[in-house]
C-alpha cells in the first residue's frame, strides 16, 4: 500500500480486530438490555496502538450502532486518535468517533457487517 508505513498498517489492522470484539459486545449488550441501564455498554478503546491500550470507553448503543454502519469508523478514548489513520467527526469526554484516511481505508474495510464506507 502506498503511503503508509508497516507500522500504522499493523495498527490499523488492530483496530479492526478490536473492532471484532465490540461487535461481541454489542451483541451482548443487545440482548441484555437489563445490565446497561440506559443502553449504555462498555467497549474496548479501538485504538489499536502497540497490542492495544486495553482502556474502556462506555458508549450508548445507538451511538455504537451509528458508528458501525460505516466501516472505516472507529470509536476511541479521547487523545487515541492517530492523525496519520484517522480523523474526529465526532468527539465527548468519554470517546471520539474517528473516520479512518484514504490510505488506511483498504485495510480495515472487511466490516464484519459488510457496511458501506462513505
Ligand atoms: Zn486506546
Amino acid at each position: 500500500m502506498e503511503g503508509l508505513d508497516e507500522r500504522f498498517r499493523r495498527q490499523a489492522r488492530n483496530e479492526a480486530l478490536f473492532r471484532e470484539v465490540n461487535e461481541r459486545i454489542a451483541q451482548l449488550g443487545e440482548s441484555a438490555q437489563a445490565w446497561s441501564p440506559g443502553g449504555v455498554v462498555e467497549f474496548l478503546c479501538e485504538c489499536g496502538v502497540g497490542d492495544g491500550c486495553g482502556e474502556r470507553l462506555r458508549i450508548p448503543l445507538h451511538v455504537y450502532e451509528s458508528v458501525r454502519t460505516q466501516d472505516d469508523r472507529f470509536v476511541v478514548r479521547p487523545g487515541h486518535e492517530t492523525p496519520e489513520l484517522e480523523h474526529a467527526v465526532d468527539w465527548t469526554d468519554e470517546y471520539v468517533i474517528v473516520d479512518k484516511v484514504d490510505a488506511a481505508e483498504p485495510v480495515v474495510a472487511d466490516d464484519p457487517r459488510g457496511a458501506p464506507s462513505a
